[in-house]
């Protein structure tokens, strides 16, 4: 996952004012081009990328079963910034990741949707001004069936073939 930092800052308030930034920089700038802050408004808040994955004969496939620290509710990261230290197999969604480890992410990503030509999808927050419309569009993992990962025993009972991922 990558967002921002939650104590100072809530999903809404990331997309009040844009007025800083260059509008639809997204379709004006390679990602490579991209300040940190650009960087990080491209993350939905999807959550999609915290579920656990495997691989089956060389393909990641995705499972229902969420990282124990995903709020189910809201989609965020309870720990955001002790992530790395306490989850050992956390990835940092960086332009390194999203470039040689697509796969890792949904196809919903904005990252891997710009990476691959494609433009961000309506439901966007940058394009609707409203963090909740990743949520309203379905396109979150808010509402879905979930099962969080200490509940599982075999990650190959889980997995599932959402068309998003
Ligand atoms: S899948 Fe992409 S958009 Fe969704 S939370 Fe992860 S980094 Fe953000
Ligand atoms: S610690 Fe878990 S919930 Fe938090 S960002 Fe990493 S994978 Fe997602």
């Amino acid at each position: 996952m990558h967002l921002w930092p939650q104590k100072t800052t809530t999903p809404q308030s990331r997309y009040r004012d844009l007025s800083s930034f260059e509008p639809e920089f997204w379709k004006k700038k390679a990602l490579s081009d991209l300040s940190a802050e650009e960087w990080e408004l491209l993350c939905d808040g999807c959550g999609k990328c915290c579920l656990n994955k495997i691989e089956r004969r060389g393909k990641i496939c995705f499972t229902n079963a969420r990282c124990r620290f995903l709020d189910p509710e809201t989609c965020l990261c309870r720990i955001y910034e002790h992530r790395f230290a306490k989850v050992s197999d956390c990835r940092n969604i960086d332009l390194a990741t999203v470039l040689k480890e697509p796969e890792i992410l949904p196809k919903t990503c904005a990252y891997r949707c710009l990476s691959e030509g494609k433009d961000l999808p309506s439901w966007h927050p940058l394009i609707s001004g409203n963090a909740d419309s990743v949520h309203a569009a379905g396109q979150s993992l808010k509402d879905r069936p979930l099962v969080s990962e200490t509940e599982v025993k075999n990650y190959e009972d889980y997995v599932v073939d959402w068309p998003d991922l």
